[in-house]
């Protein structure tokens, strides 16, 4: 204990960060599960109203419970400041909606989470903001697409399904020149595997729905970086509602404090999962940074130890092939979430990309063949055991 406990590790940051107790000195968070706060007197109201002294007014605005699982995320990513938001797909709405205005133009990489894409052309667009999608390993279609009014870089990494990687120190570098701000989905690695700060990022955006819950219990969100960029998505968040719940926040906090554990549990069962399915009949490709063979593995490595836990493959027979295998499982939970200690397993072309058109979902590699299994924590052996009945029938 001779080191000043400035900067505690990892391990600890995700215990204990954020952490704050009443006066009855609970040892674990406590949960607030309260709509409002109430004052002494009127003038301490008003105080408070005109931010003249700290503390809580409405759930929408802050809450205790929310605010522990933002600081403590904001440490985990290495992040200055942390807005929570109801789920990830509010998190990347009000990132736009907070920080950009209409006239503003938008470039963002196409293997990024399905509804994003509807976010950003139907939504997005309504309010004279322009997106054009890019293939994110490339950068040359990132410097292409620049236009004089480019003020967000949009980009998810590792993507899902596919596991596209994109190059977040350059593309950082494209973006400061610019003047825009880089935003990275860091869903699918989380910040125990990779901190997108750290190579440049401006925002990092979460679905705390998935790996900071990590059992497949609640919706949440966040969106953490400089206080200069969180402070006006919070402006947004607090005037349009899309509030992260007490009780869900509290789910998340508890559960990121085993987050490297099963992070690192979710990655070496995938990569053993990816090695042997390349090995099966009926597979044609198997998409996975951590393979040696997927075409960014290197930069993948780079930007991250270990891989998580979405694998996708392609099987023979197109879409009845994808379903073959799919409806042969016995274990395996068909269902289109990940982020579960339970192996999941879905078809993206008819659930999570099915509202993109067919040209969207050539363009971004999403085959009709194509499987995605988010690798969950049960015995390896069974998992294989569960998917091999219909890889030898497909
Ligand atoms: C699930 C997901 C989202 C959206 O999160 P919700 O909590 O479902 O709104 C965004 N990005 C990625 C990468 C996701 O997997």
């Amino acid at each position: 204990m001779s080191e000043p406990a400035d900067k505690p590790a990892f391990d600890t940051l995700a215990i204990r960060a954020g952490t704050m107790t009443s006066n009855f000195q609970e040892h674990s968070e406590a949960l607030f599960l309260t709509s409002s706060f109430t004052y002494k007197t009127a003038a301490e109201a008003a105080r408070k109203f005109a931010n003249e002294e700290p503390g809580y007014l409405y759930s929408r605005f802050t809450n205790p419970t929310v605010s522990m699982f933002q600081d403590r995320l904001a440490a985990l990513e290495g992040a200055e400041d942390c807005v929570a938001t109801a789920t990830g797909m509010a998190a990347i709405a009000s990132t736009v909606l907070g920080l950009l205005k209409s006239g503003d133009h938008l470039i963002a990489s196409r293997s990024v989470f399905g509804t994003v894409v509807p976010l950003f052309d139907q939504i997005a667009r309504k309010f004279g903001i322009d997106t054009t999608w890019v293939t994110g390993a490339d950068l040359d279609q990132w410097r292409a697409a620049v236009r004089p009014n480019t003020r967000m870089l949009f980009c998810e990494s590792p993507s899902n399904p596919l596991g596209e990687v994109c190059d977040i120190a350059a593309l950082a570098e494209i973006s400061r020149k610019l003047g825009a701000i880089l935003v990275v989905d860091n869903c699918l690695l989380t910040p125990a595997l990779q901190r997108p700060l750290e190579f440049g990022a401006d925002l990092v955006i979460h679905s705390a729905t998935k790996y900071l819950d990590g059992q497949g219990r609640v919706l949440a969100g966040a969106v953490c970086g400089a206080k200069t960029l969180v402070e006006p998505v919070y402006g947004f968040v607090r005037t349009a509602g899309p509030a992260l719940s007490p009780f869900n926040a509290w789910i998340c906090l508890k559960g990121m404090e085993t987050l490297r554990l099963r992070m690192e549990a979710h990655s070496r069962q995938a990569l053993a999962l990816a090695e042997w399915l390349a090995g099966q009949p009926n597979v044609r490709a198997v998409h996975y940074p951590g393979l040696p063979g997927h075409p960014q593995h290197a930069l993948a490595m780079q930007q991250a130890p270990m891989q998580g836990a979405v694998v996708s493959f392609e099987v023979e027979g197109g879409r009845d092939g994808a379903w073959r295998v799919i409806d042969a499982v016995k274990m395996i939970s068909i269902t289109a979430n990940l982020g579960d200690t339970r192996t999941t397993i879905t078809h993206p072309a008819t659930t999570t990309h099915a509202r993109i058109t067919q040209a969207e979902r050539d363009a971004s590699g999403v085959a009709d063949g194509l499987v995605r299994v988010a690798v969950g924590l049960e015995d390896l052996q069974d998992i294989c055991a569960d998917l091999s009945a219909g890889l030898r029938g497909a």
